[in-house]
């Protein structure tokens, strides 16, 4: 079956629609760094708007321990969509409380409203199905449609993307049939050689969708965080840098499929070793299998893939037809720690198939380096959302939407 679309949902005007997107954009000091969720969440709100509809829109924002937390308020970000929309957005500071009743019954036709952090509320991403089923039927009673737009999200059973679209009459918005249509183009027949850049922090996630890539690349390149357990799984010390010691079993697992499957794994071998985590630390390059030998010793810690690395990868990158990239390469916020995430950025560039990039903060990277959005085939707004489409595995976001 195929996705419901905003057709299937007939005329909008003067419904209350909840729209989900996912505008969990990157904040410094309450500032937004990086609002590409944001335009990305434009077309769909703006379809609506025209139509006349009511619009209220969730996301989440960080993670918030499930209960009010200042500095993960929507606040500045229904300020920047109210800029970006050219005119007034309405926000609400509870999620389904007072206020977000308040706001809803204010709406004229055309009108927007943000609620408050959808993740302000515990039941939102609870793994009880009564708690999170509670917490969706609250939402529901705000709105008469539900549109789910937040691709980020999708694969995340929770209860404005999955329970909520089971309790309005739903449908998918344009964001999400935008990527949709991107992904399968690199699922169904992707042009050889196809080469997946995996990287970024969060490492126990992002290992387990290798097992499941492996069968379908030609070239799996390891940087960010996760490239220190492929190191200690090559048996080398790692200081204090990012390592999952129980996943290395794992790892060695995929080393020998990928040798089987003549898949190639790029590893690291030179890393940017630092004194400490911060700007002002002292760091060099070393080689993989001597980040314990640097004056730093057991304290440091690596924050880049180094120099050589960075040429590999791009040449195998530039020699690819298709390319997927999830995940900064460095701790690229710190201008010491970017130039593998640059020399990567930059060869995706360069490619002349499709490339694609994946991931609230790998999307953040390429502008910040000053890339521009066309200098890329596709820029994903959902990292693990698109690495698990990827794979092959079933979203509940999209299956509840018709997907199948
Ligand atoms: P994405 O949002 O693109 O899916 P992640 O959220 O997994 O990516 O990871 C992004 C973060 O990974 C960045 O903030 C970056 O600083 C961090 N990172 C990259 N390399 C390292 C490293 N070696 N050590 C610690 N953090 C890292
Ligand atoms: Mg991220």
């Amino acid at each position: 079956m195929s996705l419901r679309t905003l057709e299937s949902l007939g005329s909008l005007s003067g419904k209350r629609v909840i729209v989900r997107c996912d505008l969990n954009v990157p904040l410094q000091d309450g500032v937004i760094t990086d609002d590409g969720r944001v335009r990305a969440s434009l077309a769909t709100l703006n379809a609506l708007i025209n139509q006349g509809a009511r619009v209220i829109v969730v996301s989440h924002l960080g993670r918030p321990d499930g209960k009010p937390d200042a500095k993960h308020s929507l606040a500045p970000v229904a300020q920047r969509l109210s800029e970006l929309l050219g005119k007034p957005v309405a926000f609400a500071r509870d999620t389904v409380g007072v206020s977000a009743a308040e706001a809803v019954d204010a709406l004229e036709n055309g009108d927007v409203a943000v609620l408050e952090n959808l993740r302000f509320n515990a039941g939102e991403t609870s793994k009880d199905d009564a708690v999170r089923g509670a917490f969706a039927a609250e939402l529901a009673a705000l709105g008469d449609a539900m549109v789910s737009d937040g691709f980020g999200v999708v694969h995340r059973k929770q209860a404005s993307v999955y329970d909520l679209a089971q309790l309005l009459p739903s449908a998918a918005g344009l964001l999400i049939a935008a990527e949709l249509k991107v992904l399968d183009r690199l699922t169904e027949t992707p042009e050889r050689p196809y080469t997946v850049v995996l990287g970024g922090s969060k490492v126990s996630d992002k290992l387990g969708v290798i097992g499941h890539l492996l069968p379908r690349v030609d070239n799996l390149l390891i940087g960010g965080g996760m490239l220190f357990t492929f190191l200690a799984a090559q048996g080398h010390k790692v200081g204090s840098s990012l390592l999952e010691p129980d996943q290395i079993p794992q790892v060695l697992e995929y080393l020998k499929t990928a040798a089987e499957l003549g898949v190639t794994i790029g590893i690291p071998t030179d890393v940017v070793v630092a004194s400490k985590f911060g700007a002002d630390a002292d760091y060099m390059v070393t080689p993989a299998h001597a980040i314990e030998d640097t004056p730093y010793g057991a304290s440091g810690i690596g924050l880049d893939i180094g120099p050589v690395t960075a040429a590999a990868f791009a040449e195998a990158i530039r020699g690819s037809n298709t390319v997927f990239w999830n995940g900064p390469m460095g701790v690229f916020e710190l201008v010491p720690f970017a130039a593998g995430t640059r020399a990567v950025a930059e060869a995706l560039t360069e490619v002349d198939g499709l490339s694609v990039v994946g991931g609230g903060d790998s999307a953040a990277a390429v502008r910040q380096l000053g890339f521009t959005d066309e200098q890329f085939g596709h820029i994903s707004t959902g990292g693990g959302a698109s690495l698990e489409f990827l794979e092959g595995k079933k979203l509940p976001g999209l299956e509840v939407l018709g997907w199948s």
